[in-house]
């Protein structure tokens, strides 16, 4: 296969290229990768898989949670092995489970330990080796290395890493080289920095030694607890790949320490789905701090929404299948007037308090309440004291107000703001406070007449096309009038694609105003709907778009009651995972592992329900002390495991207390957030 418009010469034109088409849904077709029965890659059906917790070493813990995860879905179960011992028993564990009729393919999971992966692949049908510890040390130093020098650190893994390859190769082992962020070796660190250039160089390295080996049965991945990071990593492997072998090998996808509940899969989603968005993937794992067998209806949500757009061709069959979508192409061949392997945010001047430097606003709709009172706005982060005649703010509450064409029958909290129908606003008397919404045809009519400060204007990105003369004329009158916010949705089946066009647009035409994207979603499950919302709204923040979000609920099932609170929470939530507005504590935690020697869900609970008040700090709350400090990437605390009972608290990336014993881990990690002016009274 070949990515389509790639010109080795033009660096520019090589700069958009991370994905088959940006325009529509395409699948990258990657070289076929056989684990066991099961094939992945060159367009056979997205992959889901998980990770046990248990300790490898308990046999029918490990069977019994495995067979659990097969039983949901899972198609790949993968298994720790930090030692010999872990690795020898993982043959125990398959011949169980295949002596219970289970034939689904094991992955060994190997970090530091080239002796346990030399005896895992003899056993198993894939072994993932992490190119940043299997022959590298880390110990966070800054080490400067010449050119030969560093070619000489290469020749040592070419020798420690080359008898790994042969077995695979002899055993028909498949291997997945999966290198993540938090644990880029120092001496990747030290020439490349804590960039995906380096998460990629650290994979080709091992992968250039594959391939001299003629070994091929590789998968990729690139993983971050940051979606930004982890999605440049991709799309920057996708490219290097290509310039380098003209082809590209299957990936895995995943959002590393993602946490648990709401945010753990609005993370996920957001960083798994941007990629998928683009037709990038053949396999992916969800991690959430939760049992493992609860990552796969995750996981499969997020593969089925692509289940009927495998081309255009494809989707002019299956488009009567959909709700209300439509399925045309969106105009393809787009140069990009952005950069795909960078974030910046679009320039955009200030509108009232959207746009420019301003956080993205979050618009609540509380269109279909028939009469809003000021209890239906508790949902939206405001409480009214009626004793005290005050209102009590969060820091999650709306910034802006839908009612349709309601005006309300009580004074509005000083910081939000009502956006209503422009036939309705006419008469509305507090012109300060409410601010008119309308389509587009009705802002080009000559008789027009709006506010003097803002005015929403809605444009579906995909009804009028791009060539349209209707098009330039309304970029035209937007562009020179700084009171119009514009409102961009998207009808086509490809929503994201058909909003990035516009986005396209805009910049093309140096179209400076700020732009609320407004995304709806029919699916019938709060689940479902929160994995629509986060992939499409969180693909256009990964690459610097919108300065506000709205989201839209159509359920088709009409039994389903919008939960308002959810759908606030979900819109700060989606802002806070890709990191464009912070009203809340973060958590990063891993999902544990047979490595963990602590309760880890219960801990992040514990922790969780005592700083959940600690709007922007970082808390990552880790299994083990071996993997733990250098995956935690960049969270200011880290409460990480340690030894049965014992926890070490770090702040950054240093130490600061060892082996606490954990019955006042807690308070001790309260007390560290205090010295260093991180704590405030709850
Ligand atoms: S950090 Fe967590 S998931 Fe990673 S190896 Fe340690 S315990 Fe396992």
């Amino acid at each position: 296969m070949s990515l389509p418009l790639q010109d080795p010469k033009s660096k520019n034109h090589l700069m958009q290229l991370y994905c088959e088409s940006l325009t529509e849904y395409k699948r990258l077709s990657t070289r076929e990768v056989k684990i066991g029965d099961l094939v992945l890659g060159r367009g056979h059906p997205i992959r889901v898989q998980t990770m046990t917790t248990t300790d490898t070493m308990d046999t029918i813990g490990t069977v019994e949670q495995s067979i659990r995860c097969i039983e949901a879905g899972s198609e790949l179960i993968r298994i720790t092995a930090p030692s010999k011992r872990e690795a020898e028993n993982l043959l125990n564990i398959k011949n169980e489970l295949r002596r219970r009729g289970y034939i689904t393919p094991i992955v060994a999971d190997i970090h530091f330990t080239p002796n346990a992966a030399e005896i895992a692949a003899r056993i198993v049908e894939k072994v993932r080796v992490n190119p940043g510890n299997y022959v590298d040390k880390k110990k966070f130093e800054i080490i400067e290395y010449s050119d030969a020098e560093y070619q000489e650190e290469i020749d040592r893994i070419r020798e420690r890493f080359t008898p790994l390859v042969k077995i695979c190769k002899q055993y028909g082992t498949a291997m997945r080289i999966g290198t993540n962020h938090g644990s880029l070796s120092d001496r990747i660190m030290s020439r490349y920095g804590d960039t995906p250039v380096g998460m990629v160089e650290s994979a080709m390295e091992f992968l250039r030694i594959a391939r001299d080996e003629n070994y091929h049965q590789v998968v990729l991945s690139m993983k971050s607890s940051n979606p930004q990071v982890m999605v440049h990593a991709y799309r920057l492997l996708v490219q290097t790949m290509f310039d380098e072998f003209g082809e590209c090998y299957p990936l895995h996808l995943g959002v590393t320490e993602a946490g648990d509940g709401e945010d753990g899969r609005i993370k996920s989603s957001i960083g798994i789905g941007t990629l998928l968005e683009d037709g990038l993937g053949d396999t992916i794992r969800v991690s959430l701090t939760e049992d493992p067998e609860l990552e796969i209806p995750v996981c499969k949500n997020l593969v089925k929404r692509y289940d009927c757009r495998q081309s255009t061709a494809d989707s002019q069959q299956s488009a009567a299948g959909i709700k209300n979508l439509k399925s045309e192409p969106v105009l393809p061949n787009i140069k990009l007037p952005y950069d795909p392997f960078n974030y910046q945010r679009r320039e955009t001047v200030a509108i009232d308090n959207i746009g420019d430097k301003h956080v993205p606003v979050v618009i609540a709709d509380l269109s279909k309440i028939e009469k809003i009172t000021t209890e239906d706005l508790k949902s939206i982060g405001y409480t009214y004291d009626a004793n005290l005649d005050k209102w009590n703010i969060t820091d999650t509450a709306a910034d802006y107000l839908f009612t349709a064409s309601q005006e309300l029958d009580f004074a509005l909290p000083g910081t939000l703001k009502v956006i209503i129908y422009h036939k309705a606003w006419q008469n509305v008397r507090d012109k300060e406070k409410y601010f008119p919404i309308l389509e587009a045809e009705q802002y080009m009519e000559k008789n027009f007449h709006g506010s003097s400060r803002i005015n929403f204007i809605m444009v579906d990105s995909f009804s009028r096309g791009y060539s349209h003369p209707y098009l330039n004329q309304l970029l035209s009158k937007l562009k020179n009038d700084p009171t119009a916010v514009v409102c961009l949705s998207s009808t086509n089946k490809n929503a994201m694609q058909s909003i990035r066009r516009m986005f396209v647009e805009l910049e093309n035409n140096k179209v400076r105003n700020p732009v609320i994207i407004i995304s709806d979603s029919n699916d019938d499950s709060m689940n479902e709907s929160l994995i629509h919302y986060s992939v499409e709204i969180g693909a256009l923040l990964l690459d610097g778009f919108c300065d506000g979000i709205c989201l839209g609920h159509h359920f088709m099932n009409k039994a389903i009651q919008t939960d308002q609170r959810l759908m606030n929470s979900i819109a700060f939530g989606i802002l806070q995972a890709a990191r464009s507005r912070i009203s809340k504590t973060e958590y990063i935690s891993c999902p544990s592992c047979g490595r963990t020697l602590f309760d880890l869900q219960e801990t992040t609970a514990r922790i969780r329900a005592v700083t959940n008040h600690l709007k922007g700090v970082k808390i990552a709350i880790m299994g083990c002390i071996v993997n733990g400090p250098g995956e935690m990437a960049d969270a200011d605390f880290g409460y990480v495991g340690s030894g049965v009972g014992k926890i070490t608290l770090y702040k950054g990336k240093e130490i600061v207390k060892r082996n606490v014993n954990s019955d006042v881990a807690v308070n001790e990690l309260i007390g560290l957030l205090k010295e260093h002016d991180a704590w405030i009274e709850p």
